[in-house]
């Protein structure tokens, strides 16, 4: 039988009835400057990449063969939407290591924490309720509030965090507020990290104000300088406080396994959340990372990936002392992959954005981070995923166009 449809698909001129999830717009900035920034002869300090020679790949092909041998059949059936007993067991071990005590049945494996994150909003958020973040913050996450029609409030941050006197009156001033979230440790975009005092007092302000806490942690494990600070989720007394963690950048992105710490109650229903949105994360996958975890020690090779990183992040601060022009400001992250870089004056952050892929580097333009009002002449550079040497000649490329571009 033959098919031909041509005369129809040429008559065909439909207009989509979109949910209001769907933005309305079909450009992608985000895209556009990676995409730009891909191109072989440019230095990118734009995405947010782990550094792949990094991968451990001959020990997960190790495991994956033996996870093939020994209990194939099992790891390739379905299994239930809560995740795999062994890497649940795994990872409450981890959360004992940073202060926080809890059971498989108050762990749950999610495909990735940005579906975690969508889990989260779609559980709490109703058209209008309010959602307070950081500003800036990571900006998929505010794609996600959005898609859920999200009222967005951006408290101010320091060196120290959000601004716990701001955050106060962000909840004081908006009633409907469901949650908190945050990024507490070397925050994507801007590398800071809230101190414990900063901890404490928001877990005081949500029990005041009986509203909720999103603790987004997928950097807090890349700690390669200063001493390491308990989760908020140590704080929690009262079961506010949702955790997420991810595997993507201790182990290997690519492999979009992460995880939610949460009450029970609040398992169950991130449990049925989690079956009409993807019935479970991909099971082989779980095995492959529990038998991982049962074999090695993960904090060795985490300690591979802070070595690594720790070096990069300092040559790039020695670049940027030497090479960017004075009273440009920058974070001084003690882990994590981004430093985020505020130049004074109202620069406009696409033009210097042009400028520098003429000299062939890099950055994400602050702009998208941002849930309302935009500081100008902020942007974040990503220091994991390029060689020192990379480094070094993309800083210098990164001064000579800022000078350019404050000079005009
Ligand atoms: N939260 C933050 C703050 C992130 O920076 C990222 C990814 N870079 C994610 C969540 C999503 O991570 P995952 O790969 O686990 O989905």
């Amino acid at each position: 039988m033959k098919f031909n449809n041509q005369s129809r698909k040429e008559c065909i001129n439909m207009t989509y009835q979109f949910s209001t999830r769907v933005p309305a717009s079909d450009e992608d900035p985000v895209g556009n400057i990676l995409k730009v920034a891909g191109s072989p002869d440019i230095i990118s300090f734009a995405g947010g990449l782990p550094a792949p020679e990094l991968f451990p790949v001959d020990a997960l092909k190790k495991v994956t063969n033996e996870v093939y041998d020994e209990s194939g059949r099992q790891a390739l059936q379905y299994s239930a939407a809560i995740g795999d007993p062994a890497l649940r067991t795994q990872i409450v071990k981890r959360m004992a290591k940073q202060g926080v005590d809890t059971t498989i049945d108050n762990v749950m494996i999610s495909t990735g924490s940005q579906q975690s994150i969508d889990l989260t909003a779609k559980m709490f958020i109703n058209p209008g309720d309010t959602v307070i973040v950081e500003k800036p913050t990571y900006l998929c996450a505010l794609d996600v509030f959005r898609s859920y029609g999200a009222h967005i409030v951006g408290v101010e941050m320091d060196e120290d965090g959000m601004k716990m006197d701001d955050l106060e009156k962000a909840v004081a001033e908006n009633p409907n507020t469901k949650f908190i979230y945050t990024i507490p440790n070397f925050q994507n975009p801007t590398g800071r990290t809230m101190s414990a005092e900063r901890r404490r007092r928001m877990i005081q302000i949500v029990d005041q104000y009986d509203i909720m806490i999103l603790e987004d942690d997928p950097y807090g494990a890349i700690r390669f300088a200063g001493d390491d600070i308990a989760p908020i989720k140590f704080y929690d007394d009262q079961d506010r406080v949702i955790y997420l963690s991810t595997f993507s950048k201790i182990l290997a992105p690519g492999l979009r396994l992460g995880w939610i710490v949460a009450e029970q109650s609040l398992m169950k229903k991130f449990t049925l959340m989690k079956q009409s949105a993807d019935v479970h994360s991909d099971n082989l996958t779980q095995h492959i990372v529990a038998r991982f975890m049962a074999e090695y020690d993960i904090d060795d090779h985490i300690n591979k990936i802070k070595r690594v990183y720790r070096k990069r992040e300092n040559v790039m601060m020695t670049a940027i002392e030497a090479d960017f022009p004075k009273g440009v400001n920058y974070s001084h992250p003690e882990g994590g992959l981004f430093i985020w870089v505020e130049v004074p004056g109202n620069i406009d952050t696409q033009e210097l954005f042009n400028t520098c892929i003429k000299h062939n580097v890099a950055f994400v333009p602050g702009e998208p981070f941002y849930p309302d009002a935009v500081t100008p002449g902020t942007f974040r550079l990503n220091f994991s995923n390029m060689s020192e040497e990379q480094i070094k000649t993309g800083i210098k490329r990164l001064g000579s166009a800022i000078k350019e571009t404050i000079s005009e």
